[in-house]
C-alpha cells in the first residue's frame, strides 16, 4: 500500500533535464573524470565492482540505468 510510495524520494534526481536526454555520461575515478556510455544490458563488471556512479554531463542528474566506462582516447 504505502510501501511503493516510499521509493519516490524528493531530491533523488534521476531525471535528465537535457534535450536530448543524457547527452553524455561522466563519472569520477580516483579524482579523474571518466566518460561513460549507456549499457542497456546492465552496468559493466568494473562499474559494479568499483561502485561507480554516472551523472549526466549536461545537468548532473544521476544516471539510473546500466552504464559502462567508455574507452579512453
Ligand atoms: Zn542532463
Amino acid at each position: 500500500m504505502f510501501l511503493r510510495w516510499r521509493s519516490f524520494r524528493r531530491g533523488a534526481v534521476s531525471q535528465c533535464a537535457c534535450t536530448p536526454e543524457w547527452p553524455g555520461l561522466r563519472s569520477e575515478l580516483d579524482g579523474h573524470e571518466m566518460r561513460g556510455v549507456p549499457s542497456p544490458g546492465g552496468s559493466s563488471f568494473l562499474v559494479l565492482q568499483l561502485g561507480l556512479e554516472a551523472t549526466c554531463a549536461g545537468c548532473g542528474a544521476h544516471y539510473p540505468h546500466g552504464w559502462a566506462l567508455a574507452d579512453r582516447d
